[in-house]
């Protein structure tokens, strides 16, 4: 872990000594094991967690019973904290001289505005370490055992929100089927399951309705379910089976040999 060290400054009145240090720590997908050992010691080592909604309770048990833990989600629809006061509350904590981890869901750096956080926290004059968590992308792909990369179906693969930013420009999904489908670019779609009807309405302008697709709930975590469908039948599947967020959903060729597999009873919506 850094020290943390800043200079001090107008809008930062500690001393150098007194100030605590900072992590954005990726919690992985839920499992605790999946932590890597880098977050665990930094979770253990934590004084004040601020927690995102997606951090699960058995991640969280991992800090040091001593620890604050203050839960800071905003999942779409929920009740949220502003941006704004987490990156204030985050700052006060380091200036109170705190050994703080800033938890988030997955990877801290995708989605989620763990950039912006960075961001701010850098500006204030904190120096941060960054610590990698899994992705919930890849836990979706791996739990069922697809390699989103496979040579004999994809070229790469697209990690994209399916909810665009209010105010920003519309995603173009009809020019992103058209190059997923050109390019063979396996599609992970985060944060895509309100907006699945429009998504797949818009895909299918650039790929074929068989295309194989996948919705993964709960990645990792004891109530995981997963329905694997095609993108012609993605809304009505989602529908259906009841899928509840959080959810990735997968598109693409790479799922193809999964259909022909009978799935663990357990896995399958
Ligand atoms: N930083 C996170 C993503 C945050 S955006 C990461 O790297 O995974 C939040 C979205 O991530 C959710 O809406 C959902 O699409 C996805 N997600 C996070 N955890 C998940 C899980 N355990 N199962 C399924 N989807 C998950």
């Amino acid at each position: 872990m850094n020290t943390g060290k800043a200079t001090p400054t107008e809008n930062n009145p500690r001393s150098p000594a007194n100030i605590g240090t900072c992590s954005l720590v990726g919690a992985g997908p839920g499992d605790p094991e999946l932590l890597t050992l880098k977050a665990l010691k930094a979770i253990q080592a934590a004084t004040v967690l601020l927690v995102d909604d997606l951090v699960s309770d058995a991640v969280l048990a991992l800090a040091a019973p001593t620890a604050r833990i203050v839960h800071v989600g905003k999942r779409g629809g929920c009740t949220s904290t502003p941006q704004a006061f987490v990156e204030k509350l985050t700052l006060m904590a380091v200036r109170d001289g705190q050994t703080v981890v800033r938890l988030k869901g997955g990877d801290p750096l995708v989605f989620g505005r763990g950039g912006e956080e960075l961001a701010h926290l850098q500006a204030a004059g904190i120096r941060v370490e960054v610590i990698n968590g899994i992705t919930a992308g890849f836990a979706a792909a791996t739990s069922l055992g697809v390699s989103l990369t496979h040579r004999n179906h994809a070229h790469g693969v697209v990690f994209i929100t399916g909810h665009a930013r209010p105010g920003d420009a519309a995603t173009d999904w009809k020019a992103l089927a058209a190059t997923a489908h050109s390019a063979r670019l396996t599609l992970v779609i985060y944060m895509g399951l309100s907006n699945a009807a429009h998504i797949q309405s818009e895909l299918l302008h650039g790929l074929p309705a068989d295309t194989p697709a996948a919705v993964l709930q709960n990645v990792s975590l004891p109530g995981q379910r997963c329905a694997c469908t095609t993108l012609g039948a993605l809304h009505t599947t989602i529908e259906r089976e009841q899928l509840a967020s959080p959810c990735i959903m997968v598109i693409g060729d790479v799922l193809h040999g999964l259909m022909q597999l009978p799935l663990p009873a357990a896995l399958c919506a």
